[in-house]
């Protein structure tokens, strides 16, 4: 089923524990998680051989909650792309239309879900890899706040940006599915526990939030993540918004005036860096070795050019270039000073809402291969979930409605630590 959606790169069980939370639950993990013992891939020809010696802490966790993993799901060059097409291991197809891409990066975990072959996938959200395909495959996906999730044994893209979340059919069990991978680590500086976090609500127990109680909720709409969305996504959302407001919450419109700036700021500092992780990929720390005779520099860029595809050559590059000597203050150092914008216009819009409201993605699935020769227009399509990561928040994507059969996805978002509001406003969303 699965099969032919191309969902999975490997399909080998790890099981879980008797009983848990989880238990009888099928698991499908993105395959830049490690897994011990099952190749992580990364979705790279350069890792395509790579066994990684330990469990990511989230994947131990799900094992100990009585989960089985079921496979390692298909994704975009290590993250990389909005369609999953980036993939050495050739495009993912959405369940919803065959024809389109099921989004990305990870495209392969909202499609499992999607094609009923996993109860629960992981992701990870740079810059909205769960969001995106969780919202053109018509699953939900929930991208937590920087630091609440574990990202050890996460193959990095772009640290300061990611998390790892959970995608499923449902609100409830995405949000049980966090509660179980939530928490502090010791093996990742950068968890923190919400409990010791002045102001935020120190209980994870997520799944009890999905009640659907959103009577005094105040929904912040702003303008400008509407502004130039496909008009079919801006009407499925804004139905959607307006049957919360008759379920008993307000709506207020505000402005973000610094997401203008957002895809622009994320591309800068995530390929940044992405330039500086991927130097570990060089054929003698990790990943493919090219045949060669020469020094250590050729045999190096031999490697890298037989490694890595295209889409993470040109961010190499790119980020390469933002940090270097002579640019770094025109470009680097301008991207930081966005993204400080960004989380203030957040931080004040939250002293007014509880959540802010707008589609996932403003624009329908692509068709295969659509997007691939135009790199520009496959990033404007991260408008929206991008300023989320900037500002390290946690976001919801619930299904609003479809357009012709093609799903559209309705972003929550809230305040650091908020997880049980937008699980909240999500779930009012699943019950009309
Ligand atoms: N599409 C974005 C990118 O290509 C987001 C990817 C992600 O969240 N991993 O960087």
């Amino acid at each position: 089923m699965a099969v032919e959606y191309n969902a999975f790169i490997t399909e080998e069980t790890i099981e879980g524990d008797a009983d848990g939370p989880l238990a009888d639950a099928r698991v499908a993990v993105k395959d830049n998680i490690s897994t011990a013992g099952i190749r992580t891939t990364c979705g790279s020809e350069m890792l395509a051989d790579y066994v990684p010696p330990y469990s990511a802490t989230v994947v131990d966790r799900l094992t100990e909650a009585g989960a089985t993993v079921v496979g390692k799901t298909n994704m975009d060059e290590f993250g990389m792309g909005t369609t999953t097409e980036t993939s050495a291991f050739g495009p993912t197809r959405n369940p919803a239309d065959p024809e389109r891409v099921p989004g990305g990066s990870s495209g392969g975990s909202a499609a499992a879900v999607a094609a009923g072959a996993a109860d629960v996938a992981l992701g990870s959200d740079t810059g909205g890899s769960v969001r995106c395909p969780a919202a053109f495959c018509g699953v939900v996906g929930i991208k937590p706040t920087y630091g609440l999730v574990s990202r050890y044994g996460l193959v990095a893209y772009a640290n300061s940006l990611e998390q790892i979340g959970p995608i499923a059919a449902d609100v409830e069990t995405a949000a049980k599915a966090l509660s179980v991978i939530a928490g502090p680590d010791p093996n990742d500086g950068t968890t923190r526990d919400p409990s010791a976090v002045d102001g935020a609500d120190g209980d994870t127990a997520y799944a009890a939030a999905a009640d659907g109680d959103v009577d005094g909720l105040t929904i912040g709409v702003p303008t400008e993540l509407f502004d130039g969305a496909d008009d079919r996504v801006v009407e499925t959302v804004e139905a959607a918004i307006a049957d919360l407001e008759t379920q008993g919450a307000t709506t207020t419109e505000i402005s973000l005036p610094s997401v203008e700036h957002a895809v622009q700021a994320y591309y800068v500092i995530a390929m940044s860096e992405a330039s500086s992780n991927l130097a570990r990929f060089d054929g003698v720390r990790y990943g493919h070795r090219a045949e060669s005779d020469g020094n250590w520099n050729e045999s190096f860029a031999e490697t890298r050019e037989a490694g890595f595809g295209a889409e993470v050559k040109r961010r190499i590059l790119l980020g390469t270039y933002a940090l270097s000597a002579g640019y770094h203050d025109k470009y680097y150092k301008k991207a930081q000073d966005a993204r400080a914008w960004v989380r203030q216009d957040f931080e004040e819009a939250f002293a007014d809402v509880d959540v802010i409201a707008s589609p996932t993605m403003p624009v329908l699935p692509f068709e295969l291969g659509e997007s691939l020769d135009d790199p520009l227009r496959m990033y404007l399509a991260d408008a929206n979930t991008t300023p989320v990561n900037l500002a390290n928040l946690p976001a919801v994507s619930v299904p609003a409605g479809d357009v012709d059969g093609l799903p559209v996805g309705l972003q929550l978002v809230g305040p650091k630590f908020g997880e049980k509001t937008v699980i909240r406003a999500a779930s009012a969303v699943e019950e009309s």
